[in-house]
């Protein structure tokens, strides 16, 4: 038995609605990047799978899609073995308590949302266990809102400066979530200040100069972040639909 013949509840027109969204959300980034002097493969399209099962996120993977998002360790770990066939570029992009640090370390090929030292350094002490190493990026609060996630911009420098000592971890740049359901006025200033936060920090060499991703864009608004120099945008709810809460 194939791939293609095993059992999924998804009817022809729900896989259908997916690969019609994953294409449309594709050409969009494309023409945002390329309208914005850049190439289309300088952006990639995250898919942001939380609460999606891992059927759904196989019919992307299986459209040429690679890399996909979770917010939380536990949906990471739990359709980790029904997609590990296809060998997804998996990045956890919620919030990361220390105590589920060693499941994450399991799956994640990169950990978007370190914003705090002793969370690095957790992180490092058990790369060191397992002899490995991990990318990760700075979460940024730009959003001059009172957020519990990302540090503020004003502590980014002296929280990479104390990441970077820490070995088995390579800083590959930025990342941040902008005001929820704001218009573009009100939004493009938190992706335009983490584009002149990379800069800065790069420029004065707080950074390595390759880390140059910028993880910022989301369905409402991934086309005003590519426009502001994202690298990665995260899109869930224009392909996949409706998250089910419940
Ligand atoms: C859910 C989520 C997204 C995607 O949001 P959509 O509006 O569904 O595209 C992106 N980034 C983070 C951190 C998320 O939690």
């Amino acid at each position: 038995m194939t791939t293609s013949d095993s059992p999924s509840s998804l009817t022809p027109d729900v896989v259908a609605a997916i690969t019609g969204k994953l294409d449309e959300v594709a050409d969009r980034a494309r023409v945002a990047a390329e309208a914005s002097g850049r190439s289309g493969d300088d952006v990639r399209v995250l898919l942001a799978t939380k609460t999606q099962p891992a059927e759904k996120i196989r019919v992307a993977l299986e459209h040429g899609f690679t890399l996909i998002g979770e917010n939380k360790v536990q949906e990471i770990t739990g359709k980790a073995e029904a997609l590990a066939d296809l060998e997804p570029e998996t990045h956890l992009i919620g919030p990361l308590q220390k105590n589920k640090v060693n499941h994450t370390l399991r799956h994640a090929h990169c950990i978007q949302s370190v914003d705090n030292f002793p969370l690095a350094e957790k992180i490092n002490n058990r790369l060191d266990v397992l002899d490995e190493t991990i990318d990760y990026l700075i979460q940024v609060n730009t959003s001059r809102e009172d957020s519990k996630f990302g540090v503020a911009p004003e502590d980014a420098e002296e929280l990479i400066t104390a990441t970077r000592e820490l070995g088995r971890m390579r800083l590959r740049g930025l990342m941040t979530v902008g005001l929820p359901g704001s218009s573009p006025e009100e939004i493009r200033p938190s992706y335009s200040d983490l584009r002149e936060l990379s800069e800065k920090l790069r420029g004065a060499g707080v950074m390595p100069a390759e880390a140059t991703e910028l993880s910022m864009g989301m369905s409402n608004d991934f086309e005003l972040a590519i426009g502001e120099g994202a690298t990665i945008v995260r899109v869930g709810s224009s392909i996949f639909g409706a998250r089910d809460y419940t």
